[in-house]
């Protein structure tokens, strides 16, 4: 062991998850996603402590990708769920990417294509689990199989109802088979997302990650709250527990998935395999070489 729970900065009052995990009984209708839980910092405080953070999490994550080469099969997988705009890809950029591509396995679901949907849900995604030693990111996920899918009826209910024990079925499977699954919401306000989107609308740089549709699943926010209720409700397991992050303040959301990564893998004991060899000897013979 290299490490003890001691590093986990000030500006925290504790460990993130024990702010940010969902627990029975709390609604999705009442997150203030404009908080901060668990944060003492504020806004001015944020760059400085991303930049030291994410060097933390860069030397954890080269560590899980070294012990690999040693023979341990323990990876990540991050599940990122979120209406348009609550951030995903900013924790992919700004977060997740912060490290070494290298062990790194990146991953977005979309609406699935005929071959997809000619298989069972759960197909593409077993696809697209991180291999060992890496950190995957799923930028939507399984969990888009029980929100779109109930949100519009495309299959029905008893086929998107029998998916919650399925789900937790497969990942209780991944966790015994040495993942770790960190499981967040992100949640923006209705205002909040209005913004982004129009800024989406205002910047030809922005107008890629803007979609039509997307005005359509704003609509549709009351039966999305209830799917995303039914889901924290459903697959909030003690093996892979949902995390609930507010995203109003995107400097905000990114320290805390990023502590909750840094966790992750603190959470794994992992230390720098030994040399497979004799390091005086080689010393030796490099000087002789
Ligand atoms: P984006 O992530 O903005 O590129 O959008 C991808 C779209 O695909 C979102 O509207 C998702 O809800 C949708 N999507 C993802 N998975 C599924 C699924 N299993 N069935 C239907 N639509 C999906
Ligand atoms: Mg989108």
């Amino acid at each position: 062991m290299t490490d003890s729970s001691s590093d986990l900065p000030e500006l925290w009052t504790h460990e993130p998850h024990i702010h940010l995990e969902f627990k029975p009984g709390d609604s999705v209708a009442a997150i203030d996603t404009n908080a901060t839980p668990g944060f003492r910092g504020s806004k001015s405080d944020a760059p400085a402590l991303q930049e030291e953070r994410n060097a933390r999490y860069a030397e954890l994550q080269e560590m899980l990708y070294a012990s690999s080469r040693a023979g341990d099969h323990r990876r990540i997988l991050l599940v990122l769920q979120g209406m348009d705009t609550a951030g995903k890809g900013g924790i992919v950029k700004h977060v997740v990417g912060s490290a070494n591509p290298q062990g790194i396995q990146y991953a977005s679901f979309g609406k699935p294509t005929e071959e997809e949907l000619a298989h069972d849900f759960l197909w593409r995604i077993e696809k697209k689990l991180p291999a060992a030693g890496h950190i995957g990111v799923f930028d939507r996920s399984h969990y888009e199989d029980v929100l779109i899918v109930r949100v519009h009826d495309l299959v029905p209910p008893d086929v998107w109802g029998g998916r919650y024990e399925l789900i937790n079925d497969f990942e209780k499977r991944l966790v015994d088979d040495g993942t770790t699954i960190v499981k967040v919401a992100m949640f923006v306000s209705l205002d909040e997302q209005k913004k982004r989107l129009s800024e989406r609308l205002d910047r030809p740089d922005k107008y890629w990650k803007y979609n039509p549709a997307d005005i359509d699943e704003r609509l549709l926010w009351p039966k999305y709250q209830e799917a995303y209720q039914a889901m924290l409700e459903r697959t909030s397991t003690d093996y892979a527990p949902w995390h609930v992050i507010p995203c109003d303040r995107k400097w905000y959301s990114r320290l805390a998935i990023l502590e909750l990564l840094i966790e992750a893998l603190k959470g794994l004991d992992l230390a720098w395999p030994p040399a497979d060899f004799d390091v005086e000897a080689e010393k030796v013979r490099l000087a002789q070489a």
